[in-house]
């Protein structure tokens, strides 16, 4: 079999790849072995702004240009709903941070999507004293099914491997790679935290952080956006709802903890009052960099060999954004970002 391009791992990184090779009209085979499960689970809110210190999220401009329409253009040709527009109200703990939500909310990247207004509505079951900043323009995708679907459709066109990529039966030529009965003229890693695996780039700085997350039916809290306080709390519909999520640094495992159920309940009824029952706990593992930014490129020595992950926190809005600059970087050698290029770390 002989393709353009083999891509390794499909979570968000992967799939925006593919897209990428598909509008280029560039054949290509995926590996997949569900190792992971990061994209999966996420809660899959794209919003430029950091909710901690109300300041813009980096390059989120040209992210969201990228990654908006690129999920529009799946839902129609799919046809099913990944794309939800929804709601932030950020929860005020003081004074002070109603004073600085509105101070940012005056900046010009800013005053898009921050609603200058203090929102002092009741909501029955939440616990709000200084009320809600709120952010607008900000939504969620819904990740798994879009995942979901993206794989069925891989799978009937028969481009998709359910199997582990086995890194030492690769074999790496100056114009090609080999990989069983694959000839490929690249490979682009895209694994998320499985990169530890990888002997060609795991010497580049992932600090992973796993996450939980639980999903909670509250039939009495009625809202249809996103609040945010010591945790987030987010509408799938039906009063169900996203909560999340945790960060831990040390435990490298995808399964869910009785530890992180505590946090996420302890946190959760710090700001909400009415009943609700927990229907499932999930976690995966973000494949976050010590700088915080992607890891985008070619391998130093081996020049058919690319990676694109390192999505971190923010995988929706980034993942477009980044497998469009790795494509052209790899087609067209157009210099890539020095924020995203590996090269930061040679
Ligand atoms: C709890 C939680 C909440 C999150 N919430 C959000 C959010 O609201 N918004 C947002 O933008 N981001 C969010 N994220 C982050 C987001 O999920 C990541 O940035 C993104 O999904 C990473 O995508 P990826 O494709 O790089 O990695 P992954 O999703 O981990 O995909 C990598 C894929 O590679 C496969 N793989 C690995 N090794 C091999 C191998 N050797 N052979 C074959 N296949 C292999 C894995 O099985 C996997 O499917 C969240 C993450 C978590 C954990």
């Amino acid at each position: 079999m002989q393709v353009d391009y083999i891509i390794v791992g499909l979570g968000l990184a992967g799939l925006a790849f593919t897209r990428e090779l598909e509008s280029h009209k560039k054949s290509y085979i995926v590996f997949e072995n569900n190792s992971q499960n990061s994209s999966i689970v996420a809660g899959g809110m794209y919003n430029p702004v950091i909710l901690k210190r109300f300041t813009p999220v980096w390059n989120a401009d040209v992210q969201l240009d990228i990654a908006l329409p690129f999920y529009d253009e799946l839902e129609k040709e799919f046809i099913n709903k990944y794309h939800y527009k929804v709601d932030i109200y950020r929860v005020f703990k003081s004074v002070e941070e109603q004073n600085n939500w509105f101070v940012a909310s005056d900046k010009p990247m800013l005053s898009k999507f921050m609603d200058s207004k203090i929102v002092q509505e009741k909501h029955e079951g939440i616990i709000a004293d200084y009320g809600y900043g709120k952010l607008k323009n900000t939504g969620r995708i819904d990740t798994k099914r879009l995942l979901n679907d993206y794989r069925e459709y891989l799978t009937n066109k028969n481009l998709l491997k359910t199997e582990t990529f086995n890194y030492s039966n690769l074999e790496v030529n100056v114009e090609n790679v080999k990989y069983g009965e694959v000839n490929a003229s690249k490979v682009i890693f895209c694994e998320g935290f499985g990169l530890k695996k990888n002997p060609f780039f795991n010497n580049l700085p992932m600090q992973e952080a796993k996450g939980e997350l639980l999903i909670i039916h509250a039939p009495n809290l009625n809202v249809d956006f996103l609040i945010k306080a010591a945790v987030f709390v987010l509408p799938l519909g039906n009063n169900y709802y996203k909560v999340g999520a945790t960060f831990n640094w040390k435990d490298k495992t995808k399964l869910p903890t009785e530890k992180g159920k505590q946090e996420l309940t302890k946190k959760l009824e710090s700001f909400i009052t009415v009943p609700y029952k927990i229907v499932e706990q999930i976690a995966g593992i973000r494949p976050t960099v010590k700088d915080r930014r992607p890891l985008v490129g070619k391998h130093s020595i081996h020049k058919n060999l690319a990676i694109l992950n390192g999505l971190g926190t923010r995988g929706v809005m980034i993942a477009p954004m980044a497998a469009k600059a790795l494509y052209n970087h790899l087609e067209y050698e157009t210099a890539l970002d020095e924020e995203i290029a590996i090269d930061r770390f040679y």
